[in-house]
């Protein structure tokens, strides 16, 4: 394992950065499905990928270094990481999941999973003493996002891990809004960390890919055992590009915070919004736990506009940032929870968690944020109904 404590550094040089055999400083993509064997029996530690893959393997081991894990497991997709860590449950377990948890994360409990006889329970992550009430003695672990989208609610990652292992729960924090840049929960005492690799990680809306970091060498045999068994890994080209979108995640996020941070204030100040969701506002929720647990806000932000104004219309009138599902490429994308990421939610569940019709979801791309809020701004003069 690398050491290198800022992960400015480890971005760059952590897990397997150098090719052994030519010194080439980038891991080579070794698109192949097989490997020769030396004799009978006699492999050189790779049998098969689905088994191991050097180009995969370089990128577990960047991600368990960046977060500090004790092995990290490559998936096809950020589903593809969730479906093999839920695989370590039993039939009759129960799952504890943050009340805006990913819609995706949602559907696969509550229409694939429940075929299996676990089930999930919505809980309030976000008050300790509420979320320990609801701890019963089929829970067998809990899944946190902090922020959570898309009212980016944030969770006392320490203090809900504490009391979650105090009733012995296996405890999963989805990190794919923060990234190990930002926020590295198995710090704060979870056991499995979760990405979404096609997000932040890859950074570039090229590639879709999943990864997971565990703390113990008895959860990584057991992970390393269902990832070979179900096969949801990713392939050799993925895993180079995500190691490449990684080396530049410092520089990245340090611009996305930025001009989220002007982003936040810009949309708290206008008249047309009624209201903010950013984790770096002072005024938002979490603001000071977050703080203590995170680096900063992130760079997701979700509003709402006034009555007097039309979202399909705003939506409509953006010329640079454009309609999409997805996030954290480099890109500024605007995307709407209710018909979009969170479609999969049932209407009764979305508002009762808050997540209105009216809620629009911004992912702050790289670009001039003076070219971002002038498209904003436009927008939603467009959108005024008069
Ligand atoms: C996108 C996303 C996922 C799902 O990841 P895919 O790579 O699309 O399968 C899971 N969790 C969060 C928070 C996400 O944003």
């Amino acid at each position: 394992m690398s050491n290198y404590t800022n992960t400015e550094t480890a971005l760059i040089h952590g897990g397997i950065s150098i090719d052994e055999r030519t010194g080439a400083v980038n891991i080579p993509i070794y698109q192949t499905s097989t490997y020769k064997q030396d004799g009978f029996g006699k492999m050189r530690g790779y049998e098969y990928s689905r088994t191991g893959n050097p180009t995969r393997e370089a990128l577990e081991a960047l991600i368990r270094d960046l977060d500090g894990g004790y092995a990290g497991f490559a998936f096809g997709s950020g589903m593809a990481a969730l479906t093999a860590v839920l695989s370590l449950l039993h039939s009759g377990d129960r799952v504890l999941i943050s009340s805006n948890v990913y819609g995706g994360t949602f559907r696969l409990l509550s229409k694939v999973f429940d075929h299996f006889g676990f089930t999930y329970t919505i809980a309030d992550t976000t008050d300790t003493a509420v979320y320990e009430s609801q701890i019963t003695d089929d829970v067998k672990a809990v899944i946190i996002e902090s922020p959570a989208n898309p009212l980016m609610t944030v969770t006392d990652i320490k203090a809900v891990a504490e009391v979650s292992h105090k009733h012995g729960l296996l405890v999963i924090v989805d990190n794919t809004f923060m990234t190990p840049y930002l926020q590295k929960p198995l710090g704060l005492g979870a056991d499995i960390v979760v990405y979404s690799a096609t997000k932040y990680l890859g950074g570039h809306s090229d590639v879709v890919a999943g990864l997971a970091v565990v703390s113990t060498k008895e959860l990584a045999e057991q992970i390393a055992f269902i990832q070979n068994s179900t096969g949801g890994v990713l392939g050799p080209f993925d895993s180079f590009l995500l190691i490449r979108g990684i080396k530049t995640l410092a520089v990245r996020m340090d611009r996305h915070v930025e001009n989220a941070e002007r982003a936040a204030e810009f949309l708290a100040a206008n008249k047309a919004v009624r209201k903010v969701y950013y984790p770096g506002l002072e005024s938002s929720q979490g603001y000071e736990v977050n703080r203590r647990q995170a680096k900063n806000g992130g760079a997701m932000i979700s509003f709402e506009l006034r009555e007097n104004y039309d979202i399909r219309r705003f939506f409509e009138s953006l010329e640079l940032v454009s309609l999409a599902e997805s996030l954290g490429g480099v890109e500024s994308l605007v995307c709407h929870p209710a018909t979009m990421t969170h479609a999969s939610i049932p209407a009764d569940i979305r508002k009762k968690v808050g997540i209105t019709d009216g809620l629009i979801r911004l992912s702050v791309g790289i670009e001039s944020i003076d070219d971002i809020l002038a498209d904003i701004a436009q927008a939603i003069e467009k959108a005024e109904v008069k």
